[in-house]
């Protein structure tokens, strides 16, 4: 078994055809792991493109790429091919993040001849790491870049010219080695040849906004109170606002009145749900203190 990662580096062209901007695979980088992680070996191809003469200065600047680099490169179905010889058989692929793959599919339907990527089973190493990073402390706030997680995970990378292909591979295989957890990581294995993985991949979750949704489960839309922990009577009906279904609870032991709020996430695996319990009595009072300050704001000024 070969872990292969595998970097892209592409850039938007106007696909005169298609009447649409694309994402141009202009770069393939990979590194070959064995299986203590150790790099046996790497490549690096670049793409001669078939639908312009230039890139943009952007990329160029990002990845070191220039229109003349570009020009000496190989047509893109010939460097597919030579990446499959290359990776061989029985490897897991890793990307950081699905963003490579999403490129992959819109370049095979738009791009390439007749040449498609090999992949077999495949991770996203993004996910693998980010969960690793929450088990070590992180605060996950959105997704986290490549040289963000080399910072956190205290991985050098002087020296290395990040966002080139190959760089960005061997700075991944460093965390890779760093945070490997053979259970974790084998839960994260899919196998980009099955039916579901592409379903997986192209499913957009959505919140659920009918309480008729067979997928709102009645059950969790129930609340306790924060003061006393008894369950809280519902005092109205459930109104729909900003993904949240929202309604008015009282705790009558406690004399406390409450808004419940709560929503559902449907992913492709799973309803993922998110509570909020305010206490009514602390905004009105709120309120009551922005009214005030508000007219007081005329003798101040
Ligand atoms: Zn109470």
């Amino acid at each position: 078994m070969n872990y292969i990662i595998l970097d892209l580096e592409w850039d938007s062209v106007f696909h005169k055809k298609h009447r649409r901007f694309v994402n141009q695979i202009l770069q393939i980088g990979a590194v070959k792991l064995n299986e203590s992680f150790e790099v046996d070996d790497s490549i690096e191809i670049t793409i001669h493109s078939a639908l312009s003469n230039r890139v943009t200065g952007r990329f160029a600047r990002l990845t070191g790429i220039t229109k003349e680099n570009m020009q000496k490169g190989v047509p893109a179905d010939e460097a597919v091919e030579q990446f499959n010889r290359w990776a061989g058989k029985d490897t897991v692929t890793l990307t950081w993040s699905t963003s490579d793959l999403f490129t992959i599919y819109e370049n095979e339907q738009l791009v390439f001849q007749n040449a498609r990527f090999h992949l077999e089973k495949y991770v996203d190493l993004q996910a693998f790491i980010q969960n690793e990073m929450k088990l070590l402390g992180w605060q996950p706030n959105g997704q986290i870049s490549l040289s963000g997680a080399a910072e956190f995970l205290r991985i050098n990378t002087d020296g290395l010219p990040l966002h080139t292909a190959r760089a960005d591979c061997l700075l991944a295989a460093a965390m890779l080695q760093k945070c490997y957890h053979p259970d974790r990581f084998a839960q994260l294995i899919q196998d980009t040849r099955s039916e579901v993985f592409q379903k997986r991949l192209f499913f957009k979750p959505y919140y659920l906004n009918k309480l008729s949704d067979p997928a709102v489960d009645r059950k969790q839309m129930t609340f306790v109170c924060e003061n006393c922990g008894n369950c809280l009577k519902r005092t109205s009906g459930w109104n729909y606002r900003n993904r949240w279904f929202i309604a008015n609870f009282h705790c009558k032991k406690c004399a406390l009145d409450y808004s419940g709020r709560i929503c559902f996430r449907q992913t492709f695996d799973q309803v993922i749900i998110k509570k909020k319990l305010l206490p009514v009595v602390a905004e009105k009072a709120e309120s009551e203190q922005k009214r005030n300050e508000m007219q007081r704001l005329p003798e101040t000024m």
